[in-house]
């Protein structure tokens, strides 16, 4: 009620908001972000995900998706996959400027940073739409206060779909709240499994080979010094959790903060 008052732009339905569609943005015939109206109750820790889905007849179609952007943003976004005949992602994909998104009021997760340990260099390793949390992370001044580098990483198949990542690391530059900070600490990579080139390879192939630490000049992972936040496939999160472990890093929880983190990109194999 409270929030309908304050902001018509945000309906109070109980168990979810009815938030307005401010922005929507396609990269690719796969891969889309838009922006919503925010709850002005709706709090979250950056890299949490949050149910959300679209009104049907009968009831509400739901799904997890990580909140893109940063805790201090007046407005919500939101990076998501358009899967072919997806119960959710068939309608969303045609969302526009004015309609609503339901929005869940419980985000969750441990893709935070208090689950881990303090460091000196903080890894965000994604593929495919497991940038999304990464998005909010990398625009937020509390991970570079725990962190004196960050190195984020996003491999797709092809190149157009590294455009939500490089736009939103291009335009870090003119954020007035990290622009500076993420100058100077923030190293981001990319590379491309399909397509031939100077980062071809899956990132794991990359952290084993050692290419990853060459193309960024810095030192291999260490547990040290190093920690980790995975977000992509099962397979992927399943063999970086090996590769980390085999190297001394432990995995930490919201319950017992650890070196790495992981969460999954999605359910299935993907597409
Ligand atoms: C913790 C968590 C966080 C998530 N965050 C996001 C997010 O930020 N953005 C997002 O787009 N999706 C995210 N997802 C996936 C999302 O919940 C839905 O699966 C997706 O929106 C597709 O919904 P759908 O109903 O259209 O198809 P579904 O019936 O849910 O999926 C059908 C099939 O499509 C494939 N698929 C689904 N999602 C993806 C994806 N993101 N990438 C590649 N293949 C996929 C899988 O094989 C899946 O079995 C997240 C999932 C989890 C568990």
């Amino acid at each position: 009620m409270l929030d309908m008052v304050q902001n018509a732009n945000v309906i109070d339905q109980g168990a979810f908001f009815a938030c307005k569609v401010t922005e929507v943005e396609h990269f690719t015939d796969d891969l889309f972000r838009f922006r919503t109206a925010r709850p002005a109750s709706l709090r979250f820790r950056p890299g949490e995900f949050v149910m959300i889905g679209l009104q049907e007849e009968r009831k509400p179609v739901l799904r997890a998706y990580s909140v893109a952007s940063p805790s201090w943003d007046e407005e919500l976004e939101f990076y998501s996959i358009k899967v072919k005949g997806g119960a959710l992602t068939s309608r969303l994909r045609h969302i526009q400027p004015g309609d609503r998104v339901l929005v869940g009021r419980k985000p969750t997760g441990t893709l935070v940073t208090d689950a881990l340990k303090p460091g000196k260099r903080l890894y965000m390793l994604s593929t495919g739409t497991g940038a999304a949390p990464f998005a909010s992370l990398i625009r937020e001044p509390d991970t570079y206060e725990r962190f004196e580098e960050v190195v984020f990483t996003h491999t797709c198949r092809t190149a157009p779909e590294l455009a939500y990542s490089q736009g939103l690391v291009q335009a870090l530059g003119e954020d007035p709240l990290v622009g500076e900070l993420a100058a100077s600490r923030l190293v981001y990579f990319d590379s491309v499994t399909r397509q031939q080139g100077s980062r071809t390879g899956r990132i794991t192939h990359l952290i084993e080979t050692g290419a990853l630490f060459d193309h960024i000049d810095r030192p291999a992972l260490n547990p040290e010094t190093d920690r980790a936040m995975i977000c992509g496939s099962m397979a992927m999160l399943n063999e970086l959790k090996t590769m980390l472990k085999a190297r001394g890093f432990e995995e930490g929880s919201n319950a017992k903060p650890g070196d790495f983190v992981v969460e999954k990109a999605f359910a299935g194999d993907g597409i």
